[in-house]
């Protein structure tokens, strides 16, 4: 089965669902490989008058159902490998949601945090301009992921629009208010996380008010869901981020945690709960957990020692195939990434029509708007799951595959 990286994680969820729906085998191959992968050189200046070489990626892994859309992580560890696996999902996400695009993902190999602030600059700007013929708003979208931002965003929009010679805000999403940022964006992916628990919830007729929820990461994803789960009435237990976790059986504040988040740099040392490993968070008594930090943690080694009923997967590829069995086995509901963080990609959509149309939404109506096409996914991927006997992740890949292999098909092969 899988070796444990995400590209082969992806390709065997791809393989699993064509197999459930008999995909057409040239279709399968067309669907297995991206459309184009990009790896770019991104010399930069440092402070210090040195030059540095970064590695830097764009992959357009299907455009069948309108241009690719996809975040840009900047992280020591980024592989092509990696990036395509992202770029997969982006793809089978994006028609999960039913949203007119393709999937895509950049990624530059290097530790933003170890750079000045105008390095970041110089380097973003060079990534940019290499990566210039493949991105645009009718071509390929960027926007936020792990170490990058809406600042981030904004130097790319910026690069291009002086490239242009004239304003395109509808290039990247992800951006801040001042330059055509959506209402609501900052917290859609949680916000999207919070609708699908709470459509769980509903599904399994478990009572809002004593769902006990334990969330792993404490960034942009979990600071929200946190937030608004326990705004719902869920009770949110376990919180962790990348140095430790904290457990209180009762209940912890969002304001408490936030407010000591604020000062200390992490959410380790917070008083209102006991200090638990991250490892020990995953294990945790609680009836929904939420990864919403990174790739494989949970695997064949520790699944079979998570207590909770219901996993939603908020971050992207937290699960690895082998641990999807044990779940299966043991009658545990995966929400999977496609469907439960699809929230992020979704307000993305929504602030590209309002850049183009150069009209801008309030909070209400981006929330309503999110809500219906989270709930209608839900819906969508449930029945599709009872009908075919098929698991979650399954049938969300089932329902994202047939949807790009139809618009493939209908479109035929060029020339
Ligand atoms: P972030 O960088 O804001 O936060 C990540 C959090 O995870 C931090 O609290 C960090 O301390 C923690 N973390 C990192 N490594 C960890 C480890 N080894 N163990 C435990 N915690 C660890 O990132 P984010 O934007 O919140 O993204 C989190 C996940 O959600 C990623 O998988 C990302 O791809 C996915 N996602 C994000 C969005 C979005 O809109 N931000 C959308 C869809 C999917």
């Amino acid at each position: 089965m899988s070796t444990g990286s995400a590209w082969e994680s992806a390709l065997f969820q791809l393989d699993d669902a064509a197999r459930i729906i008999g995909l057409d085998p040239g279709v399968h191959e067309v669907l297995r490989t991206p459309r184009r992968t990009l790896e770019v050189a991104v010399p930069t200046r440092m402070d210090n008058g040195e030059i540095r070489v970064f590695t830097g990626y764009r992959v357009h892994h299907n455009t069948s159902r309108g241009p690719s859309k996809g975040g840009l992580r900047y992280h020591p560890d980024v592989t092509l490998d990696e990036v395509k696996a992202l770029a997969m999902w982006m793809t089978w996400k994006c028609a999960v949601v039913n949203i007119p695009y393709g999937g895509a993902k950049g990624g530059v190999v290097v530790d933003p945090k170890s750079l000045s602030r105008s390095e970041l600059e110089r380097m973003t700007r060079r990534y940019a301009s290499e990566i210039l013929p493949l991105i645009g708003p009718e071509r390929d979208i960027p926007a936020p992921d792990m170490g990058t931002n809406g600042e981030i965003m904004a130097w790319i929009m910026d690069t291009y629009s002086t490239r242009e010679g004239y304003s395109v805000p509808g290039v990247v999403t992800g951006k801040p208010m001042a330059i055509g940022g959506s209402k609501g964006r900052e917290s859609a992916t949680g916000r999207g996380v919070t609708y699908v628990t709470l459509a769980t919830l509903k599904h399994l007729g478990m009572a809002v008010e004593e769902a006990r929820v334990v969330i792993q990461g404490f960034g942009n994803v979990g600071f929200h869901a946190a937030q608004l789960l326990e705004e719902m009435g869920c009770v949110v237990v376990g919180v962790s981020d990348v140095k430790g976790g904290v457990y209180n059986p009762t209940g912890l504040s969002h304001t408490g945690l936030s407010t000591y988040a604020r000062e200390a740099g992490t959410i380790v040392g917070f008083e209102g709960g006991e200090q638990v490993s991250n490892q020990e968070l995953l294990e945790l008594d609680c009836d929904v957990l939420i990864p919403a930090a990174i790739e494989n943690q949970l695997r064949e080694d520790n699944a079979g020692r998570v207590k909770a009923s219901v996993i939603v997967e908020a971050a992207n590829g937290p699960t690895t195939p082998e641990a999807d069995d044990v779940f299966k086995e043991e009658s545990v509901l995966v929400v999977p990434d496609i469907l439960a963080n699809s929230g992020g990609v979704t307000v993305s959509y929504f602030e590209w029509v309002q850049d183009i149309q150069s009209y801008y939404w309030d909070d209400d109506e981006v929330s309503e708007r999110l809500r219906k096409i989270m709930e209608r996914a839900y819906v969508d991927v449930l029945a599709l799951s009872e009908e075919k006997k098929v698991t979650m992740r399954e049938a969300a890949t089932v329902l994202g595959v047939g949807r790009v292999a139809a618009a493939h098909q209908t479109r035929g092969l060029y020339p």
